[in-house]
């Protein structure tokens, strides 16, 4: 049976949402290769406490290591601990988040299991298994998943150049990997009565395996919901003015139940600050919804936010090339735009 395994690395502070988002991914895999079992291996200091909730939302096996010693950064000790789950159910998939913890480790991964690895995607489809047997490094180049058991080769969707244009990339060898962007797909509903079953990984942790260890995390205090976490990202660019402008995309955003990033002017500038830069140097999202204001649509701007499923911009210039991406857009003045759609979302509201 083809295993679909995600990673997910639980911190102090809980479980990532993107744990349930690749549960979702890991379980739409398994539809469409019409065979397989959907695994994950979760790591962290209080993993055990959190194999349920994955069962309750989709996942069938939890293999579980939990050990202080597995955070942010321990990249070898999170290998080793991989390295054994590899052995012990042997996946075809691997499944990252691609933040910070699977942008360091899936391509450590895929260098000592000599695999390819797609990063960044947003998406894929799986191509029906060929009659004959595939060639390797072929047209294509893929090779099919499952084989005999009815597995087609899968083909990853990224962003490329710079989110100006979707491709489809396919990684060679039977174990293929694959980072996710958050909000690419939506976690499944809960439901209590699903049973799974949960493993735990025996692995001899040597701490001194570890290169890097965290000394301190500066952290800017997040007041409501955070940029990653948003599913309605409003971004203001340089056209807003001036730091008080914000505010008024804060109040837009709390009624939303959004979160205020902003271009880089702003940025640099010092009216917002750095961690809510979006784009090629800053935070790479993925929200259902995001409004431009003020902002041009600058391609290191767009990195960012290509894969938005909706982009609204706000911009007085009718030839801005945000207007060229985006799926609604309003000609005017922020100032005229704002007030009244904050009056519009707040009768929608009952605010
Ligand atoms: C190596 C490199 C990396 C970069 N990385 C990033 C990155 O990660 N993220 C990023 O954002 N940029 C990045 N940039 C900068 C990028 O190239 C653009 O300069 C930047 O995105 C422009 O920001 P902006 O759209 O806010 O400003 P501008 O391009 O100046 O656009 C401002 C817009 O506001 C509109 N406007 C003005 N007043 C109003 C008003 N009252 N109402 C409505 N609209 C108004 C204008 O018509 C204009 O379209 C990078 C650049 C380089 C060279």
């Amino acid at each position: 049976m083809t295993g679909i395994l995600a990673f997910s690395l639980a911190s102090a502070e809980g479980l990532p949402r993107s744990a349930l988002e690749l549960v979702a991914a890991a379980e739409q895999l398994r539809e469409e290769l019409g065979d397989g079992i959907v695994q994950v291996a979760l790591l962290g200091p209080d993993a055990a406490s959190y194999a349920e909730t994955l069962i309750h939302h989709g996942a069938d096996e939890v293999l579980v290591a939990s050990s202080p010693e597995l955070q942010s950064y321990k990249t070898e000790l999170i290998l080793a601990v991989l390295e054994t789950a590899i052995e012990q159910v042997s996946p075809a998939v691997i499944l990252f988040p691609a933040d910070t913890v699977g942008g360091e480790v899936a391509p450590r991964l895929a260098y000592r299991l000599g695999v390819g690895i797609v990063t960044d995607c947003v998406g894929f489809e799986v191509e029906p298994p060929p009659s004959s047997p595939p060639k390797l490094g072929g047209k294509e180049g893929g090779q099919s998943l499952g084989g005999e058991r009815g597995g087609g080769c899968i083909r990853w969707l990224r962003p490329v150049y710079g989110g100006k244009a979707m491709a489809y990339m396919v990684a060679k060898g039977p174990l293929q990997i694959a980072t996710f962007r958050q909000r690419a797909f939506e976690p499944l509903p809960e439901d209590t009565s699903r049973q799974g079953k949960v493993q735990a990984l025996q692995v001899e942790l040597e701490p001194a395996l570890a290169q890097v260890s965290l000394v301190e995390e500066v952290r800017e205090e997040v007041e409501g919901i955070s940029l990653d976490e948003a599913e309605i990202v409003i971004g203001g660019g340089r056209g807003m003015g001036g730091p008080e402008s914000f505010s008024e995309l804060e109040t837009l955003a709390e009624i939303l139940r959004g979160a205020v990033g902003s271009s880089r002017p702003p940025a640099d500038s010092g009216w917002v600050p750095h961690a809510k830069l979006i784009g090629q140097t800053g935070k790479i999202l993925s929200p259902s919804l995001y409004i431009a204001i003020g902002i041009s649509g600058a391609p290191q701007h767009m990195a960012g936010i290509s894969a938005a499923r909706t982009i609204v911009a706000i911009n007085k210039d009718e030839d801005a090339p945000i207007f060229k991406v985006a799926h609604l857009g309003v000609v005017d003045d922020w100032r005229q735009v704002i007030p009244a759609l904050i009056r519009a979302c707040r009768e929608l509201v009952g605010d």
